[in-house]
């Protein structure tokens, strides 16, 4: 008997729906997506239970002919691909045709549609894939599709659904990120018939960002308006290095309109803030990159939110080259200086400044234009087409990046302590010199022979096992104002004063019950905390646990809060920083099974925000203490996040190094 079969549609619509439907906000991107390539100026989004029970998408765009609504749920239907040509040059955000098709196998989905002119709506009723009703009914112009019960069907599915509060926040966020994209669309999205989210059409992405993210996040946002023509063009915004996150959820990226999740431009956008950000602190961007057609691929994802770039490292070059201006422009970065590829491989391009006279005045709080200030007008000296040569001679020249990127670490690093003690240097002398071509240095300089390899100095430098250390630590001072040098019984020792610090704050914050109020710090002026929609769907979920760390929190009108007291460890200034960390961690799947609970969340954020900085003079007194609490705690060679805290040099080894053994 032949054992290969061709599978039922049915089953092939349920495999395809496993890549398409990961969860209720990819059912809604699908939708959001469809109304949009419809040209609807408004959309409404109405969830229940997360998701699982209802999700239901209305928009006034073009509707459906009755037969097209009913072809709209085969496999491969889409009105928005003609040819394979097409394929190359897509600009509508769906043409798979495979989404109705897919979500229809795992949901009960009821379509109501009409076009202009037509007299009478049709409604289309599938469940489990198969197709129930079809009837007559009234509708507006334009389409609602209700799909209820996701995964009813597919009862391994449903299982992997998280809680209520996580799939709200991812929906949340899509809806913010299509809103972004789409500053001309009205949207609405309510929660169990709560609204979350409300905009009027707006007349620009300033005006959309400032309708969807406050005006606080606003003022510090910088615009940025650059790239590589025929490669990528950035436009949007960037912010200012003050404000910090531990994720990347601030981070929105479109490529020609569709929203995408890239490790590319991620990787651009933290290799143009690597002097002004420590690492595993991220900036917020709205990045919107115009890049052709042909130069990008994105159709190699099911859900399209992946894409390949026909030469990533040049759309990663440009990218970085467009934020990097706009850090100078704001004075954040002393001048343009390219961390690309071709520093080393290609030593014939030179920056020509236009216009240097006409740089005006670094931009204040509040200011916020999409034209960009002259100064960001720092053009290539070179056609395009040689631009392309290069990118593979750079390719050439240096086949492993990653090498090379650690290489520039020590560099960078000197950069940020530059700016991380004298903050008051912000301000760049504006001036942009023309380097002649000899003066491009390679960055890799060959390591002279007599220096022994590096690993030597780092097998010998180890963390210190916790029953080796004693009570008999003697501090001696500070290295770079940030590690403190001491003195045990075995050796010389190396303690990071930053995470140190972090360990004891952490163990008191955890000892804190839920019941009992921690101590806290009435605020003199209540600050305020613009909350995105999706902050503020985790906002109630975390409350009464925030409170419980000694923060006063009060909701105003809309999503501002006010902090109206904060525990008393931490700094005032850092409580906006600290509960924009918190809730942007609602998502279950980001927090690392150690911290399986909201309060060692929020626990392990305050204890950080709290934590004395690197960078940062300590007393004889200040160091003695922190040693001497630091022993007390539950685990005084390791932070909360699993690294160490102090490393130590054997007097063996050191006298091994000097040839005594
Ligand atoms: P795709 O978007 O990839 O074409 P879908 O399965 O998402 O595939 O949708 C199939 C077709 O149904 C679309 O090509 C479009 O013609 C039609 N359609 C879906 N949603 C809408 C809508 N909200 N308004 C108008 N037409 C729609
Ligand atoms: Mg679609």
């Amino acid at each position: 008997m032949n054992k290969i079969r061709i599978l039922s549609d049915q089953l092939v619509n349920q495999i395809a729906a496993g890549e398409v439907v990961e969860r209720p906000a990819s059912v809604a991107k699908e939708l959001v997506e469809n109304s949009i390539d419809a040209g609807a100026p408004q959309i409404q989004i109405d969830v229940e239970l997360g998701g699982r029970r209802l999700l239901r998408v209305t928009d006034n765009g073009e509707g459906m002919t009755r037969d097209d609504a009913m072809l709209a749920f085969e496999r491969h239907a889409t009105s928005k691909l003609g040819s394979v040509d097409d394929l190359e040059t897509i600009a509508t955000l769906g043409f798979r045709g495979e989404a109705l098709a897919s979500i229809a196998s795992v949901a009960r989905v009821e379509l109501v549609t009409k076009r202009e002119g037509e007299n009478i709506a049709t409604k289309v009723i599938f469940e489990g894939g198969r197709l129930i009703d079809i009837k007559d009914a009234a509708h507006p112009k334009g389409t609602t599709i209700a799909v209820k019960d996701l995964f009813f069907n597919v009862p391994a599915r449903r299982k992997f659904l998280r809680s209520e509060a996580t799939e709200n926040y991812h929906l949340t966020n899509l809806v913010t990120h299509y809103a972004l994209a789409n500053p001309e669309i009205a949207f609405t999205l309510t929660n169990n018939g709560r609204e979350t989210l409300r905009v009027a059409p707006a007349k620009d992405l300033r005006e959309r960002a400032y309708q969807l993210l406050g005006s606080q996040l606003i003022e510090s946002l910088l615009p940025v308006d650059g790239g590589l023509k025929h490669v990528a063009w950035a436009r949007g915004f960037v912010s200012a290095p003050r404000e910090r996150r531990t994720t990347r959820d601030g981070q929105y990226f479109f490529i020609n309109g569709r929203f995408v999740r890239d490790k590319i431009i991620g990787r651009a956008l933290s290799e143009s803030y690597r002097s002004v950000l420590p690492h595993g602190v991220y900036p917020v961007a709205l990045l919107f990159l115009d890049i052709p057609l042909q130069e990008v691929d994105v159709n190699v994802h099911p859900q399209k939110t992946e894409v390949r770039f026909r030469r990533a490292d040049a759309v990663r070059d440009a990218v970085a080259q467009a934020v990097r201006n706009a850090l100078a422009g704001a004075g954040y970065v002393k001048e343009f200086e390219s961390n690309s590829v071709f520093d080393v491989g290609v030593q014939e391009e030179r920056l020509v400044v236009i216009n240097e006279e006409s740089i005006p005045p670094a931009p204040t709080g509040g200011s916020l234009q999409t034209e960009q200030p002259t100064q960001s007008r720092i053009e290539f000296g070179f056609e395009v087409k040689e631009d392309l040569q290069k990118i593979g001679a750079a390719e050439n020249a240096i086949p492993n990046f990653e090498a090379q990127a650690d290489v520039k670490t020590s560099h960078a690093e000197t950069q940020s302590d530059i700016f991380q003690t004298s903050p008051i240097q912000l301000q760049p002398e504006r001036t942009f010199e023309i380097k002649p071509k000899e003066e491009f240095k390679p960055r890799i300089e060959p390591t002279p022979s007599y220096f022994p390899p590096l690993n030597s100095a780092t097998a010998l430098i180890k963390e210190v096992p916790l029953e080796s250390l004693s009570t008999n630590i003697k501090p001696l001072g500070q290295l770079r104002e940030s590690y403190i040098v001491a003195v045990d019984d075995e050796g010389l020792l190396i303690i990071d004063q930053h995470v140190a610090h972090e360990r004891i704050l952490f163990d008191k914050f955890s000892r804190i019950e839920a019941t009992r109020k921690a101590e806290s710090q009435r605020l003199l002026i209540p600050e305020t905390f613009d909350l995105t929609p999706a902050q503020a769907v985790a906002f109630e979920t975390v409350v009464n646990e925030l409170e419980s760390y000694g923060f006063g929190l009060m909701r105003l009108s809309g999503r501002t809060v006010a902090i109206n007291a904060v525990p008393a460890d931490l700094p005032a200034g850092e409580a906006r920083n600290m509960l924009a960390e918190v809730l942007d961690t609602v998502d279950a799947e980001k927090r690392g099974n150690a911290k399986a609970t909201w309060r060692d969340e929020i626990a392990a954020s305050l204890a950080c925000r709290a934590a004395i900085k690197v960078n940062m003079i300590l007393t004889q007194e200040k160091m003695r203490w922190l040693i001497d609490v630091l022993l007390l705690t539950s685990s005084p060679t390791t932070c909360p996040h699993g690294r160490p805290i102090v490393l130590r040099l054997t007097v063996a080894d050191i006298e091994k190094g000097f040839h005594r053994t």
